[in-house]
């Protein structure tokens, strides 16, 4: 019963820099889309399509928003740019400026926008690098980050990352990042409770800053959920513990809320739920939903402070930093968000709802664990249900099962078994309904093809 023309597709990494476009073309079929509204994509063959991922994490607000379109319009035809290079700004930018700093976790007070979150994390490494030179301390130079983490694809974010299939590629990941485990129960936790191995993870990260010396490590950056690492939401006693440990190691704490702020899991930001204050914290994806490229580092007044001491100059910056026109587009989206209640239906209506209906697959033969937060979901597949044994190879069973789901009209996407859930937030009961039901299908057929039934 498919809806979409959707070719399966081999279990190589999906990332193609040097896509063929003229082959793509000639294929068609689902992976051509030519329109979008609301919650749907409309392909090259005029199959409808349910958007489950918001395009990339992205599209929080939904496709098709005359109300973004316009604000771009109107801005272009003000102002279409000027640069923030030199201590210079334009009204949209000083508006956003302002407007993320009030909705962002406590100290967070000054703002450095770019286009992207590589470029944001990027500038995050050259700030708290140049922060600890400036505080004396130029040795506190190495950043700690987590396996499966994914903070972008520039040398400094990739490096930061934690992706294997990025690392021993070009010279990754730089000298002075270093990885531990992250907070992912299924996988390492082994035979502990989430909640002893939420601490456990913690103390990895103790561990590290101990191995290499308090006096060397700048920073700690995670995910609140490692969101392109397959969903893995920590156990909840993982971040207050981290936070603690930073602090008596006086390590920077980054957040990155690229995939999980503006909304994602019922809260403007992530930070909230954990009750985290970040030193800095880099946004980007849903601050316009996607409709325009924007980033933002938001930077708390202890790192800021030092970078200007005295007149100090930190000297970086884009051309596109501050856009005014993408930034009029983050202030029109912010609007969206706030008038039309889409944080408190995630987390009131919507997020409960999504996290009910995926524990009701957890009883499926080949689903190993059900997990989710707000509009932020993950079902990992696995071959034995009680010991979590994944399926060889890993990765195998989520693709089949990812192309039966987009051969079937539903969008997720899956990360090696994880199958990943998440949606633009105006998504309503009915279309979580249809995504978990069509997952369900997807998950029998997949069993079949892997000889489990
Ligand atoms: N940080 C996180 C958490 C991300 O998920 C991503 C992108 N998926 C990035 C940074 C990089 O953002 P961009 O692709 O805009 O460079």
């Amino acid at each position: 019963n498919s809806t979409a023309r959707w070719k399966a597709s081999d279990t190589r990494h999906h990332l193609h820099p040097f896509t063929d476009y003229k082959a793509l073309a000639e294929e068609g079929g689902s992976r051509i889309i030519t329109h979008a509204e609301g919650v749907h994509l409309t392909d090259s063959e005029g199959h409808r399509i349910l958007d489950a991922m918001a395009g990339l994490w992205c599209v929080n607000v939904g496709y098709g928003r005359r109300e973004l379109a316009q604000a771009a319009f109107d801005q272009m035809q003000e102002l279409p740019y000027y640069n923030t290079f030199f201590k210079t700004a334009t009204p949209p930018s000083i508006e956003l400026a302002e407007r993320l700093t009030a909705l962002a976790p406590e100290g967070l007070n000054h703002v450095f926008f770019g286009s992207s979150g590589s470029e944001a994390n990027d500038t995050i490494v050259r700030m708290v690098r140049h922060y600890w030179a400036l505080e004396g301390k130029p040795e506190k130079q190495v950043f700690i980050s987590r396996e499966h983490a994914y903070h972008g694809s520039t040398m400094a974010s990739a490096s930061l990352g934690g992706q294997a299939a990025m690392h021993g590629q070009g010279g990754l990941p730089l000298p002075g990042f270093e990885h531990v485990m992250p907070p992912y129960w299924f996988d390492y936790g082994d035979t502990l409770s989430p909640e002893a191995f939420g601490e456990a993870a913690a103390r990895a990260v103790e561990d590290k800053i101990l191995a290499i010396g308090p006096e060397k490590v700048a920073a700690f950056i995670g995910e609140p959920i490692q969101g392109a690492g397959g969903v893995i939401i920590p156990p909840e006693s993982y971040w207050p513990e981290v936070a603690r440990i930073c602090r008596q190691y006086d390590v920077l704490l980054i957040v990155d809320e690229v995939i999980t702020g503006f909304g994602r899991t019922g809260h403007w930001f992530a930070s909230e739920h954990y009750g985290l204050k970040p030193d800095i914290m880099p946004l980007a994806k849903g601050i316009t939903s996607g409709y325009l490229p924007l980033s933002a580092v938001m930077v708390g007044d202890r790192v800021a402070d030092t970078l200007v001491r005295e007149g100090g100059e930190f000297f970086h910056g884009f051309t596109y930093s501050g856009h005014p026109v993408c930034c009029a587009v983050a202030l029109a989206n912010l609007d969206i968000i706030k008038r039309e209640g889409l944080i408190e239906k995630v987390q009131n209506e919507t997020g409960p709802y999504l996290a009910e209906r995926l524990r009701d697959l957890s009883d499926h033969s080949i689903v190993g664990e059900v997990r989710s937060l707000g509009l932020v979901g993950a079902v990992e597949l696995c071959a034995d249900k009680a010991n979590r044994t994944h399926f060889d190879p890993v990765g195998k069973a989520g693709v089949i099962c990812r192309d039966h789901c987009i051969g079937s009209g539903v969008v997720l996407r899956a990360v090696r078994d994880a199958m990943v859930i998440s949606p633009p937030l105006i998504f309503e009961k009915a279309h979580i309904d249809e995504a978990v039901e069509t997952l369900r299908r997807s998950l029998d057929l997949t069993a079949q093809d892997m000889g489990m039934i």
